[in-house]
């Protein structure tokens, strides 16, 4: 069977994409804040709550943004995990601060929030929860913390679209949250990413740091009668093209959601019994989280070697990956940044991960060839 390969992820179109850019081109505007970006920020705000949704070139952009809204000095320390993606800890160094990174929890592999208190000093200013493969943190621990402390909240919702906690859509619960529409997300527009506006307070800022530092979005709501430069900014906003793709992906976000979760469900039920023979560990899901199905992946047990399991994998035709080398030993966390404790499940995480092919279209006979690669490799690793 070796003739047929499975992808890690092959980007999901709903066929209405082109039409969309068709009508950005027909409305002969091209340049950010048209129609389109208007229907995804509806769409957005309407969906999640939040008070305002802008949406920008990436969730970097949106973590940038978060990270200019703040007013950051120099030496000033923002909280989070070393399990995530770069951008989460870039964003924030880009302005002279230093990222403090705690551990993760064994069952989500989310911030521990247990642990967060103790990494709070006199500079800290943010605490930066990231929803890993959609997931939700213990959002409300985190957010009693930030109180007591006077601390704002960033989330790194990047792979929390259309997910929830206690009913609240992720990237809506902290001050501001960040998405993102990668193609390797569940809504995608190639590069794509929002910040959610959650603390009114920050609204008005947020415009204008993402219009150049200028009030251009007030001129053009006839607040204004010019529109001059107020602040540190930048341009962080799509054209119309863009929102036109992302918004064909939006009115579709539903289905994309309930066809990956029952893959996510199919893997979950094939891998039971290797859980039960300790060759894995599936995901855990919090109760209170109503995950989007953003990954599927197993943690392998120490005895399994996971470069072999990927090379012999892709010998049979199935790709699947490694995820996140922890940020706090690379050369940039090293140079920037600091760690309370030893984060020994960070580690752990770090190695013995393993993603599996997740995305629309994957059929059922396909995902069972996937699920028998996948049990004949580890256990014959183990
Ligand atoms: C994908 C991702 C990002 C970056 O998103 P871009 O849109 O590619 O900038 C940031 N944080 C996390 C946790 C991510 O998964």
């Amino acid at each position: 069977m070796k003739d047929k390969t499975t992808p890690f992820n092959r980007p999901h179109m709903t066929g209405k994409e082109l039409h969309y850019i068709a009508q950005a081109h027909f409305n002969g505007q091209l340049a950010g804040d048209g129609p389109f970006t208007k229907l995804c920020h509806g769409w957005i705000e309407e969906k999640t709550g939040s008070h305002k949704a802008l949406l920008t070139h990436s969730c970097t952009a949106a973590l940038e943004m978060a990270a200019l809204l703040l007013d950051l000095e120099p030496g000033d320390e923002v909280i989070m995990p070393s399990f995530t993606f770069v951008s989460t800890a870039n964003a924030f160094v880009l302005r002279g601060a230093r990222p403090v990174f705690v551990d993760v929890r064994p069952d989500t592999l989310n911030i521990d929030e247990t642990l967060i208190e103790a990494a709070v000093t006199s500079r800290t200013r943010a605490i930066v929860p990231v929803h890993y493969a959609g997931v939700a943190c213990e959002m409300d621990v985190i957010l009693e913390i930030a109180r007591r402390h006077g601390l704002v909240v960033v989330e790194d919702a990047a792979q929390g679209v259309m997910s929830t906690y206690k009913g609240r859509a992720l990237g809506s619960i902290g001050h501001l949250g960040a998405y993102s529409f990668h193609e390797t997300k569940n809504v995608i527009s190639g590069e794509g990413g929002a910040l959610l506006v959650n603390d009114s307070g920050l609204a008005m800022r947020a415009e204008i740091i993402r219009e150049k530092g200028t009030d251009r979005s007030r001129f053009f709501r006839g607040e204004v009668d010019k529109y001059t430069w107020q602040e540190v900014g930048s341009s962080f906003l799509p054209g119309e093209l863009v929102a036109g793709f992302l918004w064909a992906q939006l009115e579709d976000a539903g289905r994309i959601t309930h066809e990956r979760l029952d893959i996510w469900a199919r893997y979950h039920a094939a891998f039971a019994q290797m859980e039960s023979d300790g060759l894995l560990r599936r995901p855990i899901v919090p109760t209170e989280c109503g995950h989007n199905a953003h990954m599927y992946y197993v943690l392998l047990s120490e005895h399994v070697d996971r470069q072999r399991v990927i090379s012999e994998l892709k010998q049979r035709g199935v790709w699947t990956v490694f995820h996140y080398v922890p940020l706090h030993n690379s050369p940039g966390g090293l140079r920037y940044c600091r760690s309370v404790g030893d984060l020994p499940v960070t580690c752990m995480a770090g190695e013995r991960l393993l993603r599996l092919p997740l995305w629309v279209g994957l059929s059922p006979e396909e995902q069972d060839r996937v699920i028998r690669s996948v049990i004949d490799v580890v256990t014959g690793v183990a």
